[in-house]
């Protein structure tokens, strides 16, 4: 099998890839909790027959969990994301702006190892 070409030889990709992996398990932790938290959440919810007669904590309860379902969204993105990462460092694209091809700056990649794209593309994605 060929080697591929490491794209960005400036960087320790060994140190990105432990950060990544360290997240990857961080972020499954928060999984987990946010699903035994969702899943104690509907059981009390379902042991009131009448929704009218929810009590005020179990109903602030379930707003909470709403809360839980966006954060619990954002943490599969960024799990997405890392994965995504992880396959760009074993094919030596790590580090490569995908929009443009340019080289996505080491302090951003340092804040956040599984950004897939420079900071001027991601304005123009976020822009539209
Ligand atoms: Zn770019």
């Amino acid at each position: 099998m060929r080697k591929p070409t490491v794209m960005r030889p400036d960087l320790e990709l060994r140190r990105f890839q432990e950060e990544l992996e360290a997240e990857r398990e961080r972020l499954l932790n928060v999984e987990r909790e946010l699903a035994e938290s969702s899943r104690q959440a509907k059981d009390s919810l379902e042991s009131f027959s009448d929704a009218d007669d929810v009590p005020a904590d179990i109903a602030a309860q379930a707003s909470e969990r709403e809360k839980d379902q966006l954060y619990g969204q954002n943490v599969q993105q960024t799990l997405a994301q890392i994965q995504l990462a992880l396959d760009r460092l074993d094919d030596g694209t790590f580090g490569i702006c995908e929009m443009c091809g340019c080289e996505v700056p080491e302090a951003r990649l340092e804040r956040m190892p599984w950004v897939a794209t420079c900071v001027e593309c991601q304005r123009m994605l976020e822009t539209g």
